[in-house]
C-alpha cells in the first residue's frame, strides 16, 4: 500500500519548463561616484524554443541583459540559471563549455575571422568544441547550404556582401546545435532590405533547429516574428507583448494587419 500523496507535495518541474531563469538580475558597472545601474531588477523566463524580441533606447540595458543571460557577464545580484542550475554555482570551464555547446551567438557585425574562409568560421565552434576537423567542416558545409551560401564556402569575409557575412555569422551561431541562439542588433550594420532578408533566415532557422532566439532589434517589424516582446526602458523590462498567433506560419511571415482577425470587410477600411 502506497501513502497518500501530502496535499501540499511540490508539483514536479515542468516538463517544457524554462531553459533559462533570471531572477531579480541587478547589474552596476563600475563604482561610486561614477558608477551604472544599467540593470535594475529583471525578471525573465525563456522557454525551450520560445522567440523573445529585446527593444529599447540605446543605453536602456539590452545588450548588459544578453550578456548576463549568457553567461559572459556576472549579475551584481539575482541568479540566472539554466535548466535549474544557477550560472554563478559553476566553475568557468563548465559555463564555457555551457555556452560552447548550448549557446550561439550573432552579433551585429559578424565578428568573422578574417583569414579564414567561411566555411572554417562556420566550423570554428566545433572546432573549439574538440569535434573531429572532417566532421567539423560537414557540419558547417551543410549549414552553410541551409543559409543559401553554397558555393561561398572558401570566400574570406572580405569577399562577401554584409548580408552574407552574417549568414556564415548566423551558420557559425547554429552549426553546433545549440539551445538559446542570442542575437545583439545582428541586423544593424545592414541595409533594410538585406536586413529583412538576414532575420528572417535567423528566425527560420533557429525554428527550424529547435532553438530559442533572443534578438535585440530596433525593428518593430522583426519583433512581429517573436512569439514575445520585451521592451526595456532604463534598465527595468517595461512591457511586455505577446504576439499572437504563433503557429509556425505565424513566425516565418509577417502576421496579417490587426483588421483582418475583424473579417473581410473589417481589412477594407
Ligand atoms: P543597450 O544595449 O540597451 O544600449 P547597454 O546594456 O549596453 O545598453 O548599457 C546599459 C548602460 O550601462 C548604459 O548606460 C551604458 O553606458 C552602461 N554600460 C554598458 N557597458 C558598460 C561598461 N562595460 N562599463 C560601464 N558602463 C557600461
Ligand atoms: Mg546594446
Amino acid at each position: 500500500m502506497t501513502a497518500p500523496q501530502p496535499p501540499f507535495a511540490p508539483a514536479p518541474e515542468a516538463p517544457f519548463g524554462p531553459v533559462l531563469r533570471a531572477n531579480a538580475l541587478t547589474k552596476i558597472y563600475g563604482s561610486a561616484p561614477v558608477e551604472t545601474h544599467a540593470l535594475k531588477g529583471v525578471d525573465l523566463q525563456i522557454a525551450a524554443g520560445e522567440s523573445i524580441a529585446i527593444m529599447g533606447h540605446s543605453g536602456s540595458g539590452k545588450t548588459t541583459l544578453l550578456h548576463l543571460l549568457a553567461g559572459v557577464l556576472a549579475p551584481t545580484s539575482g541568479t540566472v540559471s539554466w535548466r535549474g542550475r544557477d550560472l554563478a554555482s559553476m566553475s568557468d570551464a563548465d559555463r564555457t563549455k555551457l555556452r560552447r555547446s548550448e549557446f550561439g551567438f550573432v552579433f551585429q557585425s559578424g565578428q568573422l575571422l578574417p583569414e579564414l574562409p567561411a566555411l572554417e568560421n562556420a566550423a570554428l565552434p566545433l572546432l573549439l568544441a574538440g569535434i573531429d576537423r572532417s566532421m567539423s567542416m560537414q557540419l558547417a558545409r551543410e549549414q552553410l547550404g541551409r543559409l543559401g551560401l553554397a558555393g561561398l564556402e572558401q570566400r574570406r569575409p572580405g569577399e562577401l556582401s554584409g548580408g552574407q557575412a552574417q549568414r556564415v555569422a548566423i551558420a557559425r551561431a547554429l552549426v553546433s546545435d545549440p539551445e538559446v541562439i542570442f542575437a545583439d542588433e545582428p541586423t544593424g550594420a545592414l541595409d533594410q532590405a538585406t536586413g529583412w532578408d538576414v532575420m528572417r533566415a535567423l528566425k527560420e532557422s533557429a525554428y527550424i533547429c529547435g532553438a530559442a532566439l533572443v534578438v535585440v532589434t530596433h525593428n518593430p517589424e522583426v519583433a512581429h516574428w517573436c512569439a514575445r516582446t520585451i521592451t526595456m526602458t532604463d534598465g527595468r523590462i517595461s512591457n511586455v507583448a505577446v504576439q499572437q498567433p504563433t503557429s509556425l506560419e505565424a513566425q516565418l511571415v509577417p502576421p496579417p494587419p490587426p483588421a483582418i482577425f475583424g473579417g473581410v470587410g473589417g481589412a477594407a477600411r
